[in-house]
């Protein structure tokens, strides 16, 4: 199928894409790397008559350290992220992660601020973002706001961002020193979605788990955190039969839908391994 026709707008600044956003309502939409958006106007889910191209706007792209903070520009795309040095180095999860979405054409387009704004639960950095703690820079007519991760996603495509607001930027917290991380995504072949995923950030210290923080994908409406399992395992041993523990608590917390990638009850029991999975990688990437 086509999309129905629409006029196509390309601003060169954050307030002239925002004017046309506040100009055209919900007739607008945002276009960034069109890998999610451009397939649902074929399907006709999604008819806007005006099409806002934020490609052109250069301040929304980059990828920059600011004291422990890491900066994201929205537009940055998942092959700038595999490529980057500076997330190599302080955020290697998200790289980790980067390189499981889709494929090389989708990642060249696809671009973080996309993924975590189209609110799918089947996106691989929504999750990522709630087991990093990050912070969205949301932007509209009457100035900016700051919102955290945990108060952004409300519901399959549903989130926080307003109509006439745009997702500048990604901050995410350096996680502390000697912390281990993992991303461990099942699916059935190269460049789908997830079956199952699990984010994990884990710190231990003697022994012990000092904080952890496990997101999930795809095994929800949204993304979601796994709290009973991280509560689990706070301040206890991260061995063979916490981290078993850990698996079948986030198991029976998901509550996923059955599609083309599995029934409810095959999904939770691949939640579970993705959790243990993840936790075990995190474990043996901690320094501390
Ligand atoms: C074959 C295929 C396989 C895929 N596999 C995966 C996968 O395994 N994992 C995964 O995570 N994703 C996957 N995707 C989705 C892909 O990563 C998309 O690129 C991503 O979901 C959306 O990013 P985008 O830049 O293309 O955004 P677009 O498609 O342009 O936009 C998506 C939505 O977000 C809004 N939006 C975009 N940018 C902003 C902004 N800065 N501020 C406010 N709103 C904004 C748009 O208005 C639109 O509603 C796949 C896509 C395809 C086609």
């Amino acid at each position: 199928m086509i999309p129905r026709p629409f006029v196509y707008h390309a601003p060169e600044s954050l307030q002239a894409a925002i004017a046309l956003l506040r100009d055209h309502g919900d007739q607008a939409k945002l276009l960034a790397g069109g890998h999610s958006l451009l397939p649902m106007m074929k399907l006709r889910f999604a008819a806007p008559e005006h099409l806002i191209d934020l490609g052109r706007i250069a301040a929304l792209r980059g990828i920059e350290l600011v004291g422990n903070e890491v900066r994201i520009g929205a537009m940055t795309s998942e092959r700038e992220i595999l490529a980057s040095p500076l997330l190599a180095e302080h955020l290697p999860l998200l790289v980790e992660t980067a390189r499981q979405i889709a494929d090389p054409q989708v990642r060249t387009k696809g671009t973080i601020g996309g993924d975590i704004a189209h609110g799918d639960p089947g996106n691989d950095h929504p999750a990522v973002m709630l087991a990093l703690g990050a912070h969205f820079v949301l932007v509209g007519p009457t100035g900016e706001r700051v919102v955290q991760a945990a108060d952004f996603f409300l519901g399959t495509y549903v989130t926080a961002l307003e109509p006439d607001e745009v997702m500048t930027e990604i901050r995410i917290p350096k996680p502390a020193a000697g912390s281990g991380t993992c991303y461990a995504k099942l699916k059935r072949k190269t460049g789908d979605f997830a079956t199952a995923a699990a984010a994990v950030v884990l710190r231990v210290e003697q022994g012990r788990c000092a904080s952890v923080a496990i997101g999930l994908t795809n095994l929800a409406p949204m993304a979601m955190r796994a709290e009973a399992a991280e509560a689990a395992l706070s301040g206890h041993p991260v061995d063979g039969a916490a981290i078993a523990q850990a698996g079948r608590l986030a198991a029976e917390a998901c509550e996923p839908g059955a599609d083309l990638r599995g029934d409810e009850d095959y999904k939770k029991a691949m939640a579970g391994q993705m959790v243990q999975r993840a936790l075990r990688t995190a474990l043996s990437r901690c320094t501390g």
